[in-house]
C-alpha cells in the first residue's frame, strides 16, 4: 500500500513544483505564469500565478487534503 507510505523527503527544504504557463501577466507584463497548488482560506486550490508579482490568473479547486491522498479519495474517484 504505497498510499500510506511517506518517506523523509532527501532534500533539505520542501521544494513545491511548478508547471510553467505560456502568456503574460495582466497586472505587471511579466512572462512568467506558472500553475501549482496553494492553501489559502477555503482549502487547497490550484491557481495560475505570476511569478514575479503573485497576481492570480486561475484558481479552481484542488484535493481535499492537498498532498495527502487518502485511500477513500481514490476509490472515489
Ligand atoms: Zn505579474
Amino acid at each position: 500500500m504505497s498510499n500510506f507510505v511517506f518517506p523523509r523527503p532527501a532534500g533539505e527544504f520542501p521544494v513545491q513544483a511548478r508547471e510553467t504557463v505560456a502568456g503574460t501577466c495582466a497586472e505587471c507584463g511579466a512572462a512568467a505564469l506558472a500553475r501549482h497548488p496553494v492553501l489559502s482560506e477555503g482549502g487547497w486550490h490550484l491557481v495560475v500565478k505570476c511569478q514575479a508579482c503573485l497576481a492570480t490568473r486561475e484558481r479552481e479547486p484542488w484535493r481535499r487534503l492537498g498532498h495527502v491522498t487518502l485511500m477513500t479519495d481514490v476509490l472515489l474517484r
